[in-house]
């Protein structure tokens, strides 16, 4: 029977226990496995650091929700982004991503594997010509692509990419984290891999760090496997569980975020300390028509540039009472951060600096009128 996503994200990877019929399958919190006589392994399982029935049911469930073949899960989401990389580069391979991808993202490639002989190029992934352009000036290994952008909200059209990335011979990587699944499903768009941070919305609850990677081809998740276990930045039992825990309630969650995001942005528009709202669902936001075709919500991330510059965007961050003052996003919670000195400080100095006047927030599912409330008491109090 093929159910739909909502039914999957519950289901999928998540049968009762045949032994005690126990409706959530218990946490398998064991680091290993009895085998009956050497080499007999029951169900397959052997180490935890190769398999572990948690992780599995989270692969699963991941692998469905994305439209994958398979689904690989890390110890976070610059695990699983590592672990990708150490299957598809190497001394002389060439990344393409966008020049405003996730700060950690642009750290790891830039810091980790260029001393590697790895080159990086970054490029404004909205941009297709700019990227066509980037694409025929050398062969390229991957092209990273990373929409909605963080935190300037940019989207990229994936379809479009994913055609010039394989012209070029490039491994198409989308990273999904801000979208989630349940609003964008990129591999049906073209791409190769999906990346995620489970610690955003798959996760949902600021409880727990996770990475995935879910794909369709037999080769890649075969060279993959073989990184998540050789190199071991597997999932734990527990965060394994927490992450699948939180998954089942993702579409309603993700459903209420961009409801409450899109009238927090259509609050602030026009409120004189708001100098720019960057939320795709408002239909002055460049990539708006992009957005409605490619995803089927707007999501709950939005930035404000303010109009009194750094010191004013300081003022407004710490000045909201339900927004806590925090990093990571795609929570139940509302939280607002100052990427220049937060998120984003790791990229100072580097072609994906964030304008200093800028405020990212990532609206939780608390009542909408709190929050609209919240943050226009916080604007009002910024000179
Ligand atoms: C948080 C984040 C990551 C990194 O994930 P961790 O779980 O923190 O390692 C990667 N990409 C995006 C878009 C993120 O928001």
């Amino acid at each position: 029977m093929t159910s739909s996503f909502e039914t999957r994200a519950i289901h999928d990877g998540q049968a009762f226990d045949p032994t005690t019929g126990a409706v959530v399958p218990p946490i398998y919190q064991t680091s290993t496995f009895v085998q009956d006589g050497i080499g007999g392994f029951r169900s397959g399982y052997e180490y935890g650091r190769s398999a572990n029935p948690t992780r599995d049911s989270l692969q699963t469930v991941l692998a469905s929700l994305e439209g994958g073949s398979h689904a690989f899960s890390f110890a976070s989401g610059l695990a699983a982004e590592d672990s990708l990389l150490r299957a598809v580069l190497s001394p002389g391979s060439r990344v393409v991503m966008g020049n405003d991808v996730y700060g950690g993202t642009h750290r790891l490639v830039n810091r980790v594997w260029r001393p590697w002989g790895v080159d990086l190029v970054t490029v404004d992934m909205s941009d297709l010509d700019a990227v066509r352009a980037v694409v025929a000036a050398a062969p390229t290994t991957v092209l990273w692509v990373e929409t909605p952008s963080n935190p300037l909200m940019k989207i990229s059209d994936i379809a479009a990419l994913a055609s010039i990335g394989h012209d070029a011979g490039a491994l198409v990587v989308v990273d999904n984290t801000f979208a989630s699944p349940y609003i964008q499903q990129p591999l049906a768009l073209g791409a190769d891999v999906v990346v995620h941070s489970t610690t955003k919305y798959l996760g949902g609850h600021s409880d727990t760090l996770g990475g995935a990677l879910v794909l369709q081809d037999a080769e890649l998740a075969e060279k993959v496997g073989f990184i998540q276990f050789g190199v071991g930045a597997v999932s734990a039992p527990m965060e394994a569980w927490l992450t699948v825990r939180g998954i089942k309630t993702l579409g309603v969650r993700v459903d209420r975020h961009s409801e409450n995001a899109q009238a927090v942005a259509e609050a602030v528009v026009g409120h004189p300390a708001a100098a720019q709202v960057f939320y795709p669902g408002l239909s002055s936001h460049p990539g708006h028509e992009l957005a409605a075709r490619q995803m089927k919500r707007f999501g709950g991330m939005l930035s404000v540039g303010l109009a009194g510059g750094a010191a004013a965007a300081r003022q407004f961050a710490e000045a909201t009472e339900i927004f806590q003052l925090a990093e990571s996003l795609g929570g139940v919670e509302s939280l607002i951060g100052y990427p220049t000195a937060m998120t984003h400080a790791s990229v100072i100095g580097t072609e994906l600096e964030v304008p200093d006047n800028i405020v990212r927030l990532s609206v939780g599912i608390e009542s909408v009128d709190d929050l609209v409330a919240d943050v226009v008491q916080a604007l009002d109090r910024v000179q």
